[in-house]
């Protein structure tokens, strides 16, 4: 679905809202080899098929696949934070920020389960007050 006139703004081009306004990760799987990408292309970067791809909604649970602890960042970007890549079930890895978890190697247990949450992003609103919905990974609680 677009992005509604009115409402959260999507800070990246492969978030969508659907119907009710809630946000989810809209990914592409190439037709001739089912490869993922999050945005939409013109030929598969593993194939280069251009039999085009189909659009489907990522799930949102997956688990971690490697973490950095950033311990020290460009000017106002609080630290530490934990950039993180996971990947989902039924395809797509993405990366972002794994937040609930410590600062400390030993806090953060491999290929933990984690899940796809909503956010918005920073705080950051566009001029008209709107706010930027962005993503993170926090981990599955068993
Ligand atoms: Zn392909």
């Amino acid at each position: 679905m677009a992005q509604p006139e009115t409402g959260p703004i999507a800070a990246k081009p492969h978030i969508k809202f659907d119907p009710d306004g809630k946000p989810f990760i809209e990914a592409h799987r190439c037709r001739a080899c089912g490869a993922v990408t999050a945005d939409a292309r013109l030929a598969c970067p593993a194939c280069a098929s251009r039999d085009g791809f189909d659009a489907f909604r990522v799930k949102q649970t997956g688990k971690l696949i490697a973490y950095s602890i950033v311990k020290r960042s460009y000017p106002g970007i609080a630290t530490p934070f934990v950039s993180a890549i996971a990947a989902f079930d039924g395809g797509l890895a993405l990366k972002a920020n794994l937040v609930g978890v410590g600062f400390e190697p030993e806090a953060i247990a491999p290929n933990i389960e984690v899940r796809l949450t909503f956010n918005e992003a920073l705080g950051r609103t566009d001029a008209e007050g709107r706010a930027y919905v962005g993503y993170q990974f926090e981990p599955q609680k068993s």
